[in-house]
């Protein structure tokens, strides 16, 4: 199902709500429109193509036929497989972004089953920090580094909407790297910005306040404030916290700082014998690799 939901007075929130969500856990994918003066522009390219030509039908009814500006916000699959359906339009990214797409899908045995098979389509327009082409519409987009260093943000000037991507999660961000301060350097610059409308890739349409909850949640990792789960399915959300850990304990463990790796590891191990959230699986890859730790300590 697609919701469609109004931004101002000339953008538009497509939200694919089922693909990513789960029972317990409503996660839908957002691509964010905006009407531009000639063009109109979409961040980012989530969607396969039979949404996608959903979504152009859409706009073209309400705006007329225009031309396309599809922005990749970062690297991640899910982020650029509708490029294959703008191959005709300007698709825009940063280089980094560009560079990623291009070394993560050289080795096609490492990829997703679902994603060996599909057309790589890059990015024909690149830029390194900020990318004011687009002044006329009043449209930046800007090097956002965070939930990837490559990640990048879309800001609509005229209505004062920020894309944040995946740098902006609900309740809290995931985490990709033990290095935090470039993504809490992110997160204080979104702060700074005169945004009052703040759209995440994943969940609803938000505001500022989420931004301030996600920098506190990043200042004070790895503590956990149990107001941030006080309106959370318990489950769901400590499954997301030990996704993190799991994440931090493996970039601690492969760059051989197995005293942090451990700590990481060892709070997993607390979390699941409080609320045994692990399957039998989890755990004994917890267990072996705590073990291997130890023995390297
Ligand atoms: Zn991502």
């Amino acid at each position: 199902m697609m919701k469609i939901q109004n931004i101002g007075d000339r953008g538009v929130v497509f939200s694919l709500v089922d693909e990513f969500s789960y029972p317990d856990y409503y996660c839908p994918a957002n691509i964010y429109a905006v009407n531009g003066e000639e063009k109109i522009y979409l961040s980012d390219g989530y969607f396969g193509s039979e949404i996608l030509k959903e979504v152009v039908k859409y706009l073209e009814k309400e705006f007329g036929k225009k031309q396309y500006i599809l922005f990749n916000s970062h690297f991640h699959w899910d982020h650029i497989r509708g490029n294959c359906f703008f191959s005709n339009e300007i698709i825009i990214s940063n280089q980094l972004t560009k560079d990623l797409i291009i070394e993560k899908n050289k080795d096609k045995s490492k990829l997703n089953e679902a994603y060996q098979q599909r057309k790589i389509v890059l990015p024909n327009m690149t830029f390194e920090r900020d990318c004011t082409e687009f002044e006329k519409d009043k449209i930046t987009f800007f090097h956002s580094p965070g939930h990837t260093e490559d990640s990048s943000s879309c800001y609509d000037a005229k209505n004062k909407v920020l894309f944040a991507a995946d740098n902006i999660e609900y309740p809290f961000p995931y985490v990709t790297s033990s290095n935090l301060s470039t993504y809490i350097s992110t997160l204080k610059k979104y702060l700074k910005s005169p945004a009052e409308i703040v759209i995440p890739s994943h969940g609803y349409v938000t505001d500022k306040k989420l931004v301030e909850a996600n920098l506190k949640y990043l200042e004070t990792f790895p503590e956990i404030d149990s107001d941030m789960y006080a309106d959370e399915n318990k489950n769901s959300f400590l499954k997301g916290i030990i996704q993190n850990f799991t994440t931090i304990g493996e970039d601690y463990y492969v760059k051989e700082d197995f005293e942090k790796a451990e700590l990481y590891f060892e709070k997993i191990a607390s979390i699941n014998k409080e609320e045994s959230i692990l399957q039998e699986e989890a755990v004994k890859k917890l267990e072996s690799r705590l073990k291997e730790i130890k023995k390297r300590l």
